[in-house]
């Protein structure tokens, strides 16, 4: 997991290609499945990683806001529906062992959730039941849950799972560049939201969201630094009017009427609506 984790600091997703061929110091390994989805080594005894893929036809998904639902494996006609792969997940089930779920955000690219366990087989559904985070594994049975236990869980889910997944989608998009400086160093950059995601309206779709270096992040999000909807970076008139060092003057007033870096394709533009209206924020702050 410490290669995964090391591997994914500095790049906006881990590939397909990557993922074939590990390298954890005796020679490269494969640590996913080319077809099904769960990969379980010859020589392990249990799931060492299993692919999600929240458009594929398995019902995979939240649970009861605490757990994930993994559907099994298909067998064949006639076979075992609870053979074949599945053996290998029960087993990481009955011996506690975290495994590793590869989420994938595009094609061949994918963003690690780490350590997953595996806490419920339902085998009536054909499922297992999934903790996305040690803390809700020991959560009561999940159609139960209190409002304060909900909510916790929601929480972490979005911390440990939908985040990861947004800054991934969005830094893919923005090819690892700040959108405001371009500067391309991937443990630096953020996924900022253009409408909150405290709001309603606040979604973690691509066309919300920015590429930003964590100054600009900031930046952003304090009014130093605006973005008007025809894309180009606006900066705080009183901070264009002070003197201070070189972050200063390269990192924030020559910035002021750059052009914003955005993606090529249209459909993963930032939205100009919520651009114009956090604008006018920055406008009236201003
Ligand atoms: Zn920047």
């Amino acid at each position: 997991m410490h290669a995964l984790a090391t591997e994914f600091a500095s790049n906006p997703t881990l590939t397909r290609q990557w993922l074939t061929q590990v390298d954890f110091g005796w020679g490269p390994q494969r640590i996913l499945d080319t077809s099904k989805g769960i990969w379980n080594p010859q020589t392990y005894a249990a799931t060492l990683t299993i692919v999600s893929d929240p458009n594929s036809e398995y019902d995979d998904g939240d649970h009861g806001d605490s757990l994930y639902r993994y559907s099994y494996e298909r067998r064949p006609a006639g076979q075992d529906p609870q053979g074949g792969s599945n053996i290998k997940l029960r087993e990481a089930m009955r011996l506690e062992l975290p495994i590793v779920m590869l989420r994938k955000v595009a094609d061949g690219r994918f963003v690690p959730i780490m350590p997953v366990f595996v806490v419920k087989e339902e085998p009536e559904h054909r499922r297992f039941l999934l903790a996305i985070d040690e803390s809700l594994r020991f959560l009561p049975d999940p159609a139960h849950l209190t409002k304060d236990q909900r909510r916790y869980a929601e929480r972490v889910v979005r911390q440990r799972m939908h985040q990861p997944e947004f800054r991934a989608r969005v830094l893919t998009a923005y090819e690892a560049r700040c959108a405001v400086c371009v500067l391309k160093k991937v443990p630096l950059l953020d996924a900022a939201h253009i409408t909150s995601d405290s709001t309603d309206d606040g979604l973690p779709v691509v066309t919300n969201g920015l590429a930003l270096c964590k100054i600009h992040h900031a930046a952003y999000d304090e009014n130093i630094l605006g973005i008007s909807p025809d894309y180009v970076v606006h900066i705080n008139e009183d901070v264009l009017a002070e003197v201070d060092g070189p972050m200063l003057k390269y990192g924030l007033q020559q910035m002021d009427r750059r052009d914003l870096w955005v993606p090529s394709r249209g459909t993963e533009k930032p939205d100009r609506d919520r651009l114009a209206a956090r604008f006018d924020a920055f406008m009236d702050a201003g």
